[in-house]
């Protein structure tokens, strides 16, 4: 479709409020997962425009500072004044504070990838802080592209539990120590997200994290960009297809029971969560 700003804020409005309705949320307080990119920020945006009316629903936004040098402090500056200018209450936490080290450093000393290191210890303190915050949900700016990625990256190398924990209902979404997650931007393409961000005036750094790729991820990537330019609605198709399956996928493959790990009481499986084992505690 070839749409003005008008019905383009319209039409991604439409869609995030369609989702949103899904999630059947409850009054009480929604953190969002702001890291101060276009599609954290357009959701803020969003919940913030979708909600402006809803006094039983309260949104706050949380910003993990990894510590990534020349790139998260200028993602962090726009989650400021995006925060700032929308009145939305905002907290940041480091992993400096939390955890004694930057991402930085860690990764000097680590065997393994730098979004695992980081995807780990960023996914245990998103939690922690917004259970902190009393927080009942914990959203997160997943696009269309990110979500058609993850589900085909998983159907490719056969790994069905993880298949099985991107599942979005609400029975899958509710475990003990777990803030639910949402992603009310996982019909919206990224290059839907892009238009909003531009179309609402939302300031983007044009800089990528200087440890982002994987040339697994990145090829996936590419895959899917150039399926979806030869056959047009491949990765909504690969979403619905999930979405469609995943009831019965969950049935035969029950989740986990998650226990509190043993040293920072973060839900694990395995009494040692994956931030500690990182860090190498316990
Ligand atoms: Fe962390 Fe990787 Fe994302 Fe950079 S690209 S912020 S290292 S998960």
């Amino acid at each position: 479709m070839h749409l003005c700003e008008k019905h383009l804020i319209d039409d991604v409005t439409r869609k995030a409020k369609r989702d949103l309705r899904k999630y059947n949320i409850p009054p009480g307080t929604i953190a969002i997962a702001l890291s101060g990119g276009k599609d954290s920020s357009a959701l803020l945006h969003l919940l913030h425009t979708i909600l402006a009316t809803n006094r039983k629903i309260r949104i706050i936004a949380i910003t993990i500072d990894e510590g990534i040098s020349n790139y998260r402090e200028k993602t962090i500056e726009n989650a400021i004044n995006l925060t700032s200018d929308l009145g939305v209450e905002h907290t940041i936490v480091s992993f400096e504070e939390a955890f004694g080290r930057t991402l930085d450093d860690l990764i000097k000393t680590s065997d393994r990838p730098p979004c695992s290191v980081c995807g780990a210890l960023r996914k245990n303190l998103l939690n922690r802080t917004a259970k902190q915050l009393g927080a009942s949900h914990l959203a997160i700016g997943h696009n269309l592209d990110d979500e058609a990625q993850t589900i085909l990256a998983n159907h490719l190398r056969g790994d069905v539990q993880r298949l099985v924990r991107l599942s979005h209902t609400t029975r899958a979404r509710v475990q003990p120590g777990l803030v639910p997650r949402i992603k009310p931007l996982r019909h919206v393409p990224e290059s839907e997200v892009t238009a909003y961000t531009s179309a609402v005036g939302i300031r983007v750094c044009p800089k990528a994290c200087p440890y982002m790729g994987g040339a697994y991820r990145l090829g996936l990537r590419t895959f899917l960009n150039e399926f979806e330019a030869a056959h047009p609605g491949t990765k909504h198709g690969i979403v619905r297809g999930f979405d469609r399956m995943i009831g019965a996928l969950s049935d035969a493959y029950p989740r986990a029971t998650l226990v509190p790990c043993r040293v920072c009481g973060e839900p694990c499986t395995s009494g040692l969560c994956q931030a500690c084992r990182m860090l190498g505690r316990g």
